[in-house]
């Protein structure tokens, strides 16, 4: 007798029995149901239950059900890949948000050929194809995957030279995997294959080049379109076509990949963000500084960025004199890193990181209690090595300018610093209508021993992170083991008009640097003790925090935003010099206007300019001329007619002031 609880009921059974079954008795035949939890193990339907246990249902609709059917629809990709082309290898494919991906050693496949495997997925789906798990000796294992040599390698990495393990089949299809899966093909209806990629084995640019094809897969034909809506309006939006259209910024490979060129409509945008966020870092407080794009590796020795994290940085710089020393010694490519690592040569980097010069500030006169907070800011760029794969317009970059600063504080002063910060994104997420987002605590994980400054410290500062989010009055998280090895962290994350989430910037304690540095202050006490450094960064870089700006206002910025204001657009040439007359007065009030008083028709200047997409699109005929008065479509695309010019004048400054 085998007793089976499901649902809060007990069933009894007298000989061993699916979990499907089980669940077809207690839910009935329609439940949704695309596994189940056998004593909170995750099990295929057709598990059979021998034993006294408990049976919970996964249904297609739940996190965890969703996942389940995002892996399957990763082994129908394998499936239709290896039967489209024989010769490509499955390596591993796993599900994600919204759907799965699966990597393949092939050669690169095209748009059509992605088509071609996603009707071949369907028509599979169409034929019902059980999934049927088997379990496999390591002897068996091997045999059966010979020809794959990266599922070989999973073997020996993950499973072991000993232990055996399971595998899924649909028709032909044999997949080393561990489960669970639906039970059959015709569970997987709403997927669509979206896009390929590059992609390296055990992402390792040394490895092997595979071909990624990403899909999304949904348990609803409505949430599947629902997603596909979202997406275009989201590729409308994307700020790399906008950014174009729009003027806003290029990237050019002649001057390299990933560094971007601030064109003049992008750059009254970073300006009017910078002179917004400055505004605000003059009333918290805040001393702004400039210093160098390079500094010398000796810096970068102290602080620990070089030579440990060379991968992400642009190689050093050094002196001729040096090189050409050691080239007349035969010095290999090899050697000269060595020497560079031990410290023998001396060069300077293109700076990562602001902070190595922010310190040598503070430590560049003695510095009292009195003197602290010390809160020094600077948009201060940084230069990083992102692999090639991952460049991608403003949000993914190789130079870039934070929002950044550096708070010197005592150990006392953390909450309220934090507070500080927290609140300066508060503000400025308001005035740019981001209005929805959320903040994550990175805290230490208590299993591990690599964090430095005691635990007293940490206890502490981790309190403070807690509080200061707290007090934001927004949804907070707690992530344990998300802390960097030197301090906790508070990082922002914003969710866009589509729902989207971007991670935007981060503030962090730091016990670390000034240790390194060995950064004293003088207390009341006469003696010396060690600061606290607070990094913090809340847009991250104003690259990235644009790039974000321009698909959440879909390039229609707000008047004081924009690019050009307003754009004056005359009936006919008899117009222009009103036309002129106004456009000055505006300037003469630091307005940006831009006139058209050439000879195109009215209505082909209004298609030409409201590509541009101005905050204001004035047009200028008799009427206002004679009666000094303006006709206009503002930023709610209301048509205002004959408002006199003096009005217009008031509200729009009005508006631009309140940042509304
Ligand atoms: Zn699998
Ligand atoms: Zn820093």
């Amino acid at each position: 007798m085998i007793k089976v609880e499901c649902n809060g009921e007990v069933l009894e059974f007298s000989n061993e029995i699916s979990a499907n079954e089980v669940i077809k008795k207690t839910y009935g035949k329609k439940s949704g149901a695309v596994a189940a939890l056998v004593n909170n193990e995750q099990k295929d339907l057709s598990y059979l239950l021998n034993e006294n246990c408990r049976v919970e249902i996964i249904r297609e609709d739940s996190n965890e059900g969703l996942y389940i059917m995002r892996h399957s629809c990763a082994h129908l990709l394998a499936q239709a890949v290896t039967e489209l082309f024989p010769n490509a290898k499955p390596t591993i494919g796993p599900p994600i948000d919204d759907g799965f991906y699966y990597d393949f050693f092939m050669d690169p496949i095209n748009e059509d050929d992605l088509r071609r495997i996603e009707k071949l997925m369907k028509k599979i789906v169409k034929q019902n194809l059980p999934i049927q798990r088997q379990e496999h000796s390591n002897e068996t294992l091997r045999k059966m995957f010979s020809d794959n040599s990266f599922k070989m390698e999973i073997m020996d990495d993950k499973i072991g030279q000993e232990v055996g393990s399971s595998t899924y089949k649909q028709g032909n299809f044999v997949d080393l995997c561990r489960g669970p899966h639906v039970e059959s093909t015709s569970k997987l209806r709403w997927f669509r294959l979206t896009n390929t990629s590059q992609a390296f084995w055990r992402a390792d640019s040394s490895r092997e080049t595979l071909v990624r094809i990403y899909g999304m897969c949904y348990s609803s034909k409505e949430d599947l379109q629902n997603r596909e809506k979202l997406l275009r309006e989201a590729a409308k939006r994307d700020h790399r076509k906008l950014g174009k259209d729009l003027q806003l910024f290029h990237i050019d490979e002649m001057v390299g990949q990933g560094l971007v060129l601030w064109t003049p409509r992008g750059t009254i945008i970073r300006n009017e963000l910078q002179h917004f966020i400055s505004e605000h870092l003059i009333r918290q407080g805040y001393q702004q500084i400039y210093t160098p794009h390079i500094g010398k590796l000796d810096l970068y020795r102290t602080s620990g960025h070089f030579p440990y994290y060379q991968d992400s940085q642009y190689p050093p710089i050094i002196k001729r004199d040096t090189l050409h020393k050691l080239s007349d010694e035969n010095c290999t490519c090899g050697d000269l890193s060595n020497l560079m690592s031990e410290g023998e040569i001396d060069g300077y980097m293109l700076k990562p990181m602001n902070c190595p010069h922010h310190i040598r500030v503070y430590a560049s006169q003695p510095r009292s209690y009195r003197d602290l907070p010390l809160r020094l800011a600077e948009f201060g760029t940084v230069y990083r090595w992102e692999q090639s794969g991952e460049i991608s317009g403003m949000t993914r970059v190789r130079g870039f300018t934070q929002d950044d600063a550096h708070l010197f504080v005592t150990e006392n002063q953390i909450e309220q610093e934090l507070l500080g910060c927290i609140e300066l994104v508060k503000v400025i997420f308001g005035t740019l209508g981001m209005k929805d987002y959320r903040v994550r605590i990175g805290l230490r994980d208590s299993d591990s021993d690599k964090y430095v400054g005691s635990p007293e410290k940490w206890n502490t500062a981790e309190e403070a992170c807690r509080n200061a989010a707290a007090s934001l009055g927004v949804e907070f998280s707690e992530e344990p083991g998300e802390a960097a090895f030197y301090g906790p962290k508070i990082d922002f994350v914003v969710k866009d008009v589509l729902g989207r989430e971007w991670q935007l910037g981060t503030v962090q304690v730091d016990y670390n640097l000034p240790e390194r540095f060995d950064l004293t202050y003088v207390g009341s006490d006469g003696e010396k003790h060690r600061p606290v450094m607070i990094h913090r960064a809340p847009f991250g870089s104003m690259e990235r925090f644009c790039g974000v700006l321009i698909e959440h206002f879909n390039g229609m910025f707000p008047t004081w935003l924009s690019p050009t204001q307003v754009h004056i657009l005359t009936i006919s040439e008899k117009h222009k010099e009103y036309a002129e007359r106004i456009a000055q007065t505006l300037r003469d009030l630091a307005l940006r206007v831009e006139v058209d008083s050439g000879d195109d028709t009215i209505g082909k200047k209004l298609r030409t300019h409201r590509k541009m997409r101005p905050a204001y699109l004035m047009i200028l005929g008799d009427d206002e001329q004679n009666n000094e008065t303006v006709s206009f479509m503002g930023p709610d695309r209301e048509q205002n007619t004959g408002i006199l010019l003096d009005k217009f004048i008031s509200d729009i400054t009005a508006e631009i002031k309140s940042k509304s």
